[in-house]
């Protein structure tokens, strides 16, 4: 591990798994180590009971939230008081590419989604990344700027100290196709190049961005090796407590 800071796995449970009982086995399962800050995403509706059984080591977070309301009607949708009235809860993740895509999240609610996580004294993981498309049109740092300029409008560089940047490829999510270190790096340099021009030197470096994609235990050291990548977002490999705790327990 190179980075200066102190880094972050994250697991993202997405719509997993189907039962709260396998939700509760694997909350139970979970290992924290020494020195990383391991953290997982839960459907909201497992939160509670995550919470009560998940190791006090690992820290807690949001897949998404309503922010249109505290309350009233707004059927489906769970608010930032609610969230903030449940145990543990440290992390609200903004604007992953599923999020976007399946569930309409522009550019605006994403920015009202950040916004109101650290208004609600939470920290917002925030997602942002190219597409496949994007990708073979070399225009990903472009993308990655705009994306991260928007979601960031508002926000002030005390309020930095909040954020964790998430470099997720579109097409590296759930494809098994992994974004080769070096290419990774090169993104992550960028963005943080990015937050030097827009904030400075202090907010740049002290910034953790992940990478997010397909990660698995085969390529963890490769990414943590690289200066700029300061932990992972994991998907798919983190639904297995053994599999995500390797990703964890990288050198
Ligand atoms: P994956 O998902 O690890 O299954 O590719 C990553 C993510 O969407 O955060």
């Amino acid at each position: 591990y190179s980075s200066p800071r102190a880094p972050v796995v994250a697991g993202n449970w997405k719509m997993n798994p189907s039962t709260s009982a396998e939700a509760v086995a694997l909350a139970e399962a979970l290992e924290a180590v020494d020195g990383r800050e391991v953290v997982v995403f839960p459907p909201t509706c497992y939160l509670d009971a995550v919470a009560t059984k998940a190791n006090k080591n690992v820290a807690l977070g949001a897949q998404d939230v309503c922010v249109l309301a505290e309350s009233g009607a707004y059927t489906g949708a769970v608010s930032l008081p609610m969230l903030k009235s449940m145990p543990r809860v440290d992390y609200v993740l903004c604007g992953h590419s599923e999020r976007r895509s399946l569930f309409s999240d522009d550019d605006d609610a994403i920015r009202a989604k950040v916004r109101g996580a650290l208004d609600a004294g939470f920290a917002a993981m925030l997602c942002i990344g190219e597409t496949q498309q994007e990708y073979e049109l070399g225009v990903t740092d472009d993308v990655c700027a705009l994306q991260l300029a928007k979601a960031l409008e508002g926000v002030t560089a005390a309020e930095m100290a909040n954020i964790v940047v998430a470099y997720e490829p579109v097409w590296a999510i759930g494809t098994g196709l992994v974004c080769p270190a070096d290419v990774a790096q090169r993104v992550h340099s960028s963005i943080r190049q990015r937050l030097r021009a827009t904030y400075d030197s202090s907010v740049a470096d002290s910034c953790r961005i992940l990478y997010g994609g397909s990660v698995n235990p085969s390529v963890i050291d490769g990414l943590m090796r690289q200066s700029d990548i300061d932990g992972v977002l994991v998907g798919g490999a983190s639904l297995d407590a053994a599999t995500f705790g390797q990703i964890a327990s990288f050198h």
